[in-house]
């Protein structure tokens, strides 16, 4: 077992500096990463890009941890804690970018002040201090982190937190392969195979930023930005691995991105177990309801359970939620469903009443525990890159529900290519509605048509192992990459 912050190998030393954007599905598999880095004697220091109550509360309980050495977690404002009015999305990133170059600059300053050169002396006492930095991993939507970095004779490299096959569409639009009608110029049933795809894609499949570009303009500037620099990085990690997106990681390979799949990224207990690890991501901006979860699903038969969950961001409508809602009241299943506080009164009035014992409704769960109980049958999921990878590392089957985004994608994928689900179709409105939610949930439930399904989700759930267990494609990257940084120079 590879115990965290523990191993101090030759030339080790090496310090290396992880910037998250700050909202959950983006610091989850970034901490975990930075785990298997201290795993390896690499010091991590964790930069949070915001001084909201949530992070420093998550700071207060990451200390309260016993075994928390692994990393350092440092919270700089982005200024928003200043804020007087709202702001547009061009001032909100204008802003960020500002703040952020300032406080992190000087955070770096600081590091490398009391950083000793001679850090192979205090191996035994844990302070990162002690030692220089060597890399920065940002987040990839703030490709302009790499300036600073250099500023300070530092490398930089972009962590993409979803899938390869969301950032070659991506890719591919910015560099002008994929060209996209304009909404009422289109054929509805046009699909196009790009380059890096093995499957033909529909509109309804592209994110939903290029399958109506006028709809997110911030959003997609945003996300094409991250290709401005990538010629220039010397490492890009993804949220992947090998076997999951073949085509695409070759596709990446053969123009010369020096890619490192390093997934899925989920605590070691939940897959390889080759780490002294905990039961849930460490850094949580929410706090789960674990014990009420964990009772009422030991209270269920095995597989019984529709476990629901729409992600951190969710804001759905409120005819959409009443929809949902009296799908799950209707199917034949038990059911747990996450619905955050802001979105509760969007449920039908007497919906708790009505539900009963059929179903537990909780503001956050540990989605993890939830996902790895017997109990649970099938994930009916808004398709976030973290729960997809999630799902398919606990052989749970997915119906999915994708909002926005990259969720459209990752629904394509998980239906008609790893072929672990199945996907809701929308109404003329865009609606889900009951009816359909019953009839998907059944499907993937009953042990005759859901076969195939299981079958599919428990190979993925082997692969997804082998890819982080010793020799696995992933392992082996983050292996390369320590001893990359070791025989760095600074
Ligand atoms: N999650 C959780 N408890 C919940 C709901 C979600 O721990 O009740 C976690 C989930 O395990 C995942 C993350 O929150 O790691 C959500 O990330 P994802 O990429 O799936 O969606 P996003 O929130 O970014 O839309």
């Amino acid at each position: 077992m590879e115990r965290r912050g523990s191993t101090m190998q030759m030339g080790g030393g090496a310090h290396v500096l992880l910037l998250p954007f700050p909202v959950q599905g983006h610091i989850c598999p970034m901490v975990e990463f930075s785990k298997r880095l201290a795993s390896k004697g690499v010091r991590v220091t964790i930069v949070i890009p915001t001084v909201s109550a949530a992070t420093k509360s998550m700071k207060q309980l990451l200390a309260a941890q016993p075994n928390n050495s692994s990393f350092k977690v440092e919270l700089i404002s982005d200024g928003s804690e200043h804020l007087q009015k709202l702001e547009t999305a061009e001032e909100h990133s204008e802003r960020f970018r500002r703040v952020i170059t300032r406080n992190l600059s000087n955070l770096i300053t600081n590091i490398n002040k009391n950083a000793s050169i001679d850090s192979d002396n205090s191996e035994d006492e844990y302070d990162n201090d002690d030692y220089p930095l060597k890399c920065i991993v940002y987040h990839s939507c703030m490709p302009w982190v790499l300036d600073i970095a250099r500023q300070h004779g530092l490398d930089g490299a972009p962590f993409f937190t979803c899938s390869s096959a969301v950032t070659a569409i991506f890719h591919h639009f910015y560099e002008g392969v994929l060209k996209i009608p304009s909404k009422h110029a289109r054929i509805s049933s046009t699909t196009m195979l790009l380059p890096s795809m093995t499957a033909p894609l529909g509109f309804n499949d592209l994110p939903s930023f290029l399958s109506d570009v006028d709809a997110y303009p911030a959003h997609l500037k945003s996300t094409l930005s991250q290709f401005s620099n990538i010629a220039q990085v010397k490492w890009i990690f993804c949220s992947t691995f090998d076997k999951l997106e073949e085509k695409v990681v070759k596709w990446m390979a053969s123009l010369d991105w020096p890619v490192k799949t390093i997934g899925p990224r989920i605590p070691s207990t939940f897959l390889d177990k080759r780490l002294d690890d905990e039961k849930d991501y460490s850094l949580s901006l929410f706090k789960p309801d674990v014990e009420t979860c964990m009772k009422w699903l030991d209270s269920k038969e095995a597989g019984s359970v529709v476990y629901v969950s729409f992600g951190s961001l969710a804001n759905l409508a409120k005819d959409q939620m009443e929809e949902l809602a009296w799908g799950l009241n209707n199917s034949n299943y038990h059911f747990l469903w996450v619905i955050k506080e802001s979105e509760k009164e969007k449920l039908p009035i007497n919906f708790f009443e009505d539900i009963s014992e059929k179903g537990l409704v909780v503001s956050w769960c540990s989605q993890l525990q939830v996902l790895a109980h017997e109990a649970v049958g099938c994930f009916v999921t808004h398709c976030g890159w973290n729960s997809i990878l999630e799902a398919l590392c606990l052989g749970v089957p997915m119906v999915t529900v994708p909002q926005w985004a990259d969720q459209t994608t990752n629904a394509k994928f998980v239906a008609d290519v790893w072929k672990v689900g199945m996907r809701v179709k929308v109404d003329e409105k865009g609606r889900i509605t009951k009816e359909e939610l019953v009839m998907r949930v059944t499907q993937v439930m009953e042990k005759e048509i859901g076969m195939e399904i299981r079958k599919a989700s428990l190979m993925w759930k082997q692969l997804a192992k082998e890819a982080v267990d010793e020799g696995g494609s992933s392992h082996k990257n983050i292996e390369e990459f320590v001893a990359q940084l070791r025989c760095m120079i600074r």
